[in-house]
């Protein structure tokens, strides 16, 4: 038997739950979110490590951020469901004075955009995390409207409220193809029987070139392995403690659960959908992050996180259609930053949709085609 959806989504991770909700608050009818493993976030959702930030180079990503941390502030009122968004606030060390000068341009710029950066002197850093060591760095940046979230309890929220406006959520059910008539896609098959479809939304992360071959479009988006390590709760982390970056070396950390999250990308790391966490990696983040917190070398370890980010050509997400398929809509290639923009691409994917071009935020930055002409400009990607 072939149902109907008006929209089917591929992925029920956060994207996936975020766009459903929006299209069901619009009041689109006969939404189905598509989840191939047995619990929704089983993707890079589950692996996410909660930052939000409003310090992005770039002002579409600011803005997508902003809006983004509006909805988190309202989320429990909405959603009754808490997700725990603090606004720690994230300092960017610098260890040299051309990133300084980077930095120093960003902060001019986030400023004129609204966004409260400030720049800040080695021993300014050191008051708010007194255990840094500043010895090589030349000056931070520091925003205190930044901070972490749960990203299990935003998904839960959107997708417990999808389904109290009547979205259909399907676990274990795999789409395996995508069928087109002319430029439309018009049914996908599944593990469990056939759907014919009005729009598909692309929400399958690290896996969204896979489902855009099944409509022979090709999806500039590679999985690429990141991971972090979490320590046991230590009793010397001030509370806040910001989310802090070294930028000369990506290692980044922030608490969690009393001890801390602790982790960089590997600039070396080829794609590939492996998640193993490969512990030899733990000596250099250790080195790293013991370097700037000495304190940091008397941690000891309790688990590590290896999850898959979802990279496109310039680091930044890919939303709206091809133009060679205009209701196969793409929510991919977020990057690193997908669950800190998901109410705000949930949104505005949700409104493509219903509304056609007319989105409360601008997706022109993040148009499918833009490889074409040229990359999204964004310095700050970790
Ligand atoms: C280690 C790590 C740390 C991160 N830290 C941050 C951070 O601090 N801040 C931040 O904003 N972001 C962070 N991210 C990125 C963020 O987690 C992702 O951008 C976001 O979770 C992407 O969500 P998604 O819903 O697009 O993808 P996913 O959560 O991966 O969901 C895609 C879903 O699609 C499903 N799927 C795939 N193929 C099929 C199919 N054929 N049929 C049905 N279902 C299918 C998958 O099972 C999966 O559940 C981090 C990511 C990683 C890996």
């Amino acid at each position: 038997m072939t149902r109907t959806a008006d929209v089917a989504i591929v992925g029920g991770g956060i994207i996936g739950a975020s766009v459903a909700y929006h299209l069901a608050a619009l009041g689109v009818p006969r939404v189905v979110v598509f989840e191939r493993e047995e619990i929704l976030g089983a993707g890079s959702t589950g692996k996410c490590a909660g930052g939000v930030r409003l310090q992005f180079s770039s002002e579409a990503n600011v803005e997508m951020s902003r809006q983004s941390i509006l909805a988190f502030e309202r989320f429990e009122d909405e959603h009754g469901v808490v997700v725990d968004f603090k606004r720690t606030g994230y300092l960017f060390v610098l260890g040299n004075l051309e990133d300084y000068a980077v930095f120093r341009n960003n902060a001019e710029r986030q400023r004129a955009l609204g966004v409260p950066v400030e720049l800040l002197t080695p021993a300014q850093a050191q008051e708010l995390v007194p255990m840094l060591n500043t010895d090589d760095l030349v000056g931070a940046t520091f925003c205190g409207g930044d901070g972490i979230a749960n990203p299990h309890a935003i998904l839960e929220g959107y997708a417990k409220h999808a389904k109290r406006l009547g979205v259909q959520i399907l676990k274990s059910v795999e789409v395996t193809s995508i069928d087109l008539a002319g430029d439309s896609v018009v049914a996908l098959d599944t593990n469990q029987g056939r759907w014919q479809v009005g729009h598909v939304v692309n929400a399958a992360g690290p896996w969204a070139r896979q489902i855009g071959a099944m409509a022979g479009i090709d999806i500039p988006v590679e999985p690429v392995r990141r991971q972090y390590f979490v320590t046991k709760p230590m009793d010397w982390i001030p509370d806040p403690f910001p989310l802090l970056i070294d930028w000369s070396t990506g290692c980044y950390m922030h608490k969690e659960s009393g001890g801390m999250l602790v982790g960089e990308s590997d600039p070396d790391e080829p794609p590939g959908f492996g998640q193993q966490v490969d512990w030899d990696f733990l000596g250099r983040v250790a080195e790293h992050g013991s370097h700037r917190v000495p304190l940091l070398a008397e941690a000891e370890v309790l688990r590590g996180v290896a999850g898959l980010y979802e990279v496109s050509p310039d680091h930044n997400a890919i939303i709206g259609a091809p133009a060679t398929v205009p209701n196969f809509i793409c929510a991919n290639g977020f990057s690193g930053h997908g669950m800190q923009h998901a109410p705000a691409a949930g949104k505005a994917v949700a409104e493509l949709v219903a509304q056609g071009e007319s989105t409360s935020i601008s997706l022109d930055a993040y148009a499918f085609d833009r490889f074409a002409r040229e990359q999204m400009p964004e310095f700050n990607v970790i």
